[in-house]
Order: C-alpha cells, then sequence, then structure tokens
C-alpha cells in the first residue's frame, strides 16, 4: 500500500467534512425521497438563475469574449481588467479605499482559506503560529485546512438568552488571549453555522486588537458584504488597510463557478497569487466573466437587497414559525437570533444523546441536518453545549420544510 506523507495523511485523512458531503452525495444521488436540510448550497431563486442564464447567453453571443475567455489562461491573481473593475465597484459602492492592488482572484474561498491560513501560521522559526477563531462555533471547512496539527485555535462563544426560545452568541472578550504565537484573527460573518453577526461594537473591538497586535483581522463574508448581502442587521464592515476580506460569488448562486474575491494589503494579495500559481496555474474565469460587466452599476448590490435578501428572510420566517408550531413549549428549546446567512442553529440543552446521535436518527427518518459539534473545533477543554446543537439549511421548499420540521420535533418529543 502506498504510504502517504504527514502532510499527505492530514488532508488525505477523513474529517467532517467530508463525511457529510459524502452522506449529501450519497443522498442526492440515491436517496430522492431524502429531506436535505444538510447543505450550504443557495436556494434556486427564479429571478437570481435567470439573469445567470441570460449573463451566459450574452457570452455566448459575444464570439470574441467567449474565445477569449475560454482560451486564455489569467494570470494567477486574476484577470486584470476584473480586479481593476472589483476595485472600482467596491471603491464606489462600499466606500472601501481599495485599489487594483487590494484585490486578488482566487478558486474559490475554500481554497482562499486553505492558501491564508497556511501562508500566515504554522511552524514560522522556533514558534507555531496560530490562526484564532474569536467566536466559536465556526465553519466546519476551516476545521481541516492547517497543514500543521494545533493550527487552528477557538474562543468559545459567550451566550445571551435572550428569550425563552432566542438566544445570540457574543465574543467572549475576557477569555479572548492574543499571545505572541496567535498570527490572525478570523470570523466569518454571517457565520455558517449559526447566523451569527457581529455587532458593530464587536467588530471595532476585534479591528483595534488585531491593530495593537499587529496582526490581520480576517472577514469571511461569504453571506455578506457585498453580496450577497443576506444580514438582517445594520452591520457594515469597511475594509482597511491590514484587515483581510474574503467575497464569494457562491451564495450569489454560482457556486459552479468556484471563484472568490480576497480584499487585503498588496503584500497579502501578491503572496496568494503565488501560492496560487504554484497549485492552481491560474483560476477559472467564467465567474468573472459573468460578473464583470454587472460591476459598473449597483446591479448586484439592488439584487442582493431585493431579491435575495427577502426570499431569505421569508423562508426563515416561515422554518420559524413551523418550528414554534411544532416544538411549542413540549421540550427545552432555543434559536440563534436570525442575524444571517441561510442556516437555523438549534440548540436543544437538554439534549439526552449526543449531536451526532441525533444526526443519524433523523437520517433514519429521512432528514438530514448537520450535527453541530463539528463546528466547535480548536477549543482548550471540552464543552457541553457543542454536542446539544444541530444546523438546519432552510433552503429548501417549503413543503419539503415542513415535513422535516415536524419529523424533527417529533423525534426530539420522543426522546424529552
Ligand atoms: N465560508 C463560509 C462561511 C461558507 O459557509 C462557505 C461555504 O459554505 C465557504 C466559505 C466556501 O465558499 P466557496 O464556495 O467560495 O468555496
Amino acid at each position: 500500500q502506498t504510504s502517504f506523507s504527514d502532510i499527505g495523511q492530514r488532508l488525505a485523512g477523513t474529517s467532517g467534512i467530508q463525511e457529510l458531503m459524502d452522506d449529501l452525495g450519497q443522498a442526492l444521488n440515491n436517496q430522492p425521497d431524502m429531506r436535505m436540510l444538510g447543505g450550504g448550497q443557495p436556494a434556486a431563486i427564479p429571478a437570481v438563475q435567470a439573469l445567470w442564464r441570460e449573463r451566459m447567453q450574452s457570452l455566448v453571443n459575444d464570439q470574441t469574449t467567449l474565445d477569449k475567455t475560454l482560451l486564455n489562461y489569467d494570470p494567477p491573481g486574476g484577470n486584470p481588467l476584473f480586479r481593476q473593475n472589483f476595485a472600482a465597484f467596491l471603491k464606489r459602492e462600499c466606500q472601501w479605499d481599495v485599489q487594483t492592488e487590494n484585490i486578488g482572484i482566487l478558486p474559490s474561498s475554500q481554497t482562499a482559506f486553505f492558501l491564508l491560513f497556511n501562508l500566515l501560521a504554522g511552524q514560522t522559526g522556533n514558534t507555531k503560529k496560530r490562526i484564532l477563531f474569536p467566536l466559536m462555533p465556526e465553519y466546519i471547512g476551516y476545521a481541516s485546512q492547517g497543514l500543521c496539527a494545533g493550527m487552528l485555535s477557538g474562543n468559545p462563544a459567550k451566550i445571551e438568552q435572550r428569550s425563552a426560545h432566542e438566544f445570540k452568541y457574543h465574543v467572549d472578550f475576557d477569555r479572548l488571549r492574543i499571545t505572541p504565537d496567535i498570527a490572525a484573527l478570523s470570523v466569518s460573518c454571517p457565520t455558517n453555522p449559526t447566523g451569527n453577526v457581529l455587532t458593530q461594537e464587536e467588530f471595532h473591538r476585534l479591528r483595534d486588537l488585531a491593530r495593537q497586535h499587529h496582526i490581520p483581522l480576517i472577514i469571511d463574508n461569504a453571506y455578506g458584504h457585498p453580496f450577497p448581502g443576506v444580514i438582517h442587521t445594520s452591520f457594515q464592515p469597511s475594509w482597511e488597510p491590514g484587515m483581510i476580506f474574503s467575497i464569494s460569488l457562491s451564495k450569489l448562486g454560482l457556486p459552479g463557478t468556484r471563484t472568490s474575491i480576497v480584499v487585503a494589503d498588496p503584500a497579502i494579495i501578491r503572496a496568494l497569487s503565488n501560492m496560487n500559481a504554484s497549485t492552481a496555474l491560474s483560476n477559472g474565469n467564467f465567474g468573472q466573466a459573468i460578473i464583470n460587466p454587472l460591476l459598473a452599476d449597483d446591479t448586484l448590490l439592488k439584487l442582493s437587497r431585493d431579491i435575495i435578501l427577502p426570499f431569505y428572510k421569508q423562508r426563515s420566517d416561515f422554518a420559524t414559525q413551523v418550528l414554534h408550531e411544532c416544538l411549542q413549549d413540549k421540550i427545552e428549546w432555543s434559536l440563534h437570533s436570525r442575524e444571517g446567512a441561510f442556516f437555523l442553529w438549534l440548540w436543544f440543552p437538554k439534549l439526552k444523546i449526543t449531536s451526532a446521535e441525533l444526526y443519524q436518527r433523523l437520517k433514519a427518518r429521512n432528514v438530514l441536518v448537520i450535527p453541530g459539534h463539528y463546528f466547535f473545533y480548536g477549543l482548550d477543554e471540552p464543552w457541553d453545549h457543542s454536542q446539544q446543537c444541530i444546523r438546519l439549511t432552510f433552503s429548501q421548499p417549503e413543503a419539503i420544510l415542513r415535513e422535516a420540521l415536524e419529523i424533527i420535533a417529533d423525534e426530539l418529543i420522543a426522546l424529552h
């Protein structure tokens, strides 16, 4: 049997995300009756899909652009014209003080984070540098990205119980320790899985702490600014030198194009671009070609504000209403404040089984969710709370959502 290197084993071994993606793929292909509340794919929103079809049609009709797009390798940092247009778009629409050199294109934000984390952290001379996630639970997709063991650390969130069935996570600044081995602070906002959005004050405190320690603050805007803008609070992050923002085309409905945009200091953009040259040579360019003409005005912001945001708000309201109908006060349950993204994050403080067992029981009843424990990694000590949560996607059609939520409620009430 072929033996793998240490890094090979780390990357090629099983991971939470890989097992769940396998389950998801298996169900998608072989179990048409599975109610899929697990994945993070964007919903099929007719007006959005129509726009992407129209853009593809225009590309096909424009032979010169199409030929160029198909034929050319772009430079590894992205298409120069696209980078320029994107910088102008951010400057005009978001008032971010950015130039072309601050913009780098990468083949997905998943890839961007893999490269970024390993660029900044890991063995550095005699020190092992770490990425610190100030607000755990955090995105499952980061959990296996460190090439070096122990590279990712998490600070458990502080829980605010807002009412009988609603809670919110906050950054626990009293516990946040930025020791000299911390290479960067990183937070997804809105957060996958919880839908949490930093308060403006938390964002400023994190920015100030990062500045004070001369480390970057990384914000993953996959669901947030400037698009798809699925944020229900007034949170408006502004990029500043020293920060690293990641933006993705995926949640706009274009995950198949594997395109992300990183906004950072020019030295970080150059480093990422060089890393991308080694690993991918260059980016797929269809995402950039589809989006490019829409950067000239506020089409993407309008699409986000007028179509995408209300769509997810309506789905989220529907799912929450069904949940209240099904669970009432029959068991102890609490939903994270719905501040953004595509998920409901549910907490059952008295759950008698682990979240993994709950996942299996629901899967046996044809409901696929994501068990919460995967989202708590890099913690110093065990935390009961990590076994008491599940993540649900509400981007499925309403009839499926209702059935799934009724089954979830039934299972939990039976367990009580
Ligand atoms: N970051 C967060 C918070 C996500 O939820 C996801 C995907 O679900 C990603 C990054 C990856 O997005 P992309 O499709 O750009 O790789």
